[in-house]
């Protein structure tokens, strides 16, 4: 998406939260992230309008992280497995962005010392309305990251679900200790 600076709208905190995108596919998601990136403007303690302009969006293959932000790199990333799972529920992954924005915004004011999660920078993450202010997704946000690898058992066919290959073998056949007779097999989840 291009940039158009001579069209850029404040962030209005109440609306964030409530809206009901429906999304398509990533490509809609990356479309509607780099809007809410550039569109996104702060007043500083001057008055003076703020944007993250210069800033760029990258899906990142984490599964553990679901958004992070580089301000010397002027760099956000989200979870291309977190937003590809969760295309149905865009405010939440809005709320994740904009936390993330949080950080970039706080850096810009404030310098880079106040970046983390400080008073600071709850303070900009209330003005730009995400709900995530600390460190953790808060409980009922309920998003999905899907897993990668399925562990089957070859003897009575009980399935488990793993982000790394594991080597397990069947809780169920000899419950307690690794026996390799019940050796879980590994497939990956595409
Ligand atoms: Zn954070
Ligand atoms: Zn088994």
């Amino acid at each position: 998406m291009s940039r158009n600076p001579g069209n850029r709208v404040s962030v209005k905190p109440k609306n964030i939260i409530m809206e009901r995108t429906k999304i398509q596919d990533l490509q809609h998601m990356e479309h509607l992230i780099l809007q809410t990136l550039f569109q996104a403007s702060l007043k500083d303690e001057n008055g003076e309008e703020i944007t993250l302009g210069e800033y760029h969006f990258k899906f990142s293959n984490a599964v553990r992280t679901a958004g992070q932000c580089r301000p010397g790199e002027k760099l956000i990333k989200l979870s291309r497995r977190l937003c590809e799972a969760n295309l149905h529920q865009w405010d939440k992954i809005k709320a994740i962005l904009l936390h993330e924005m949080a950080h970039a915004f706080t850096a810009k004011i404030y310098g880079m010392k106040h970046a983390g999660h400080t008073p600071k920078f709850r303070k900009v993450a209330r003005q730009l309305g995400t709900p995530v202010t600390g460190s953790q997704t808060p409980k009922g946000f309920n998003l999905e990251i899907p897993y990668k690898y399925k562990l089957t058992c070859p003897n009575c066919g009980k399935v488990t679900k793993y982000n790394q290959k594991v080597n397990r073998s069947c809780g169920k056949c000899n419950p307690g200790k690794y026996d390799p007779r019940y050796k879980m097999e590994i497939s990956q989840i595409h």
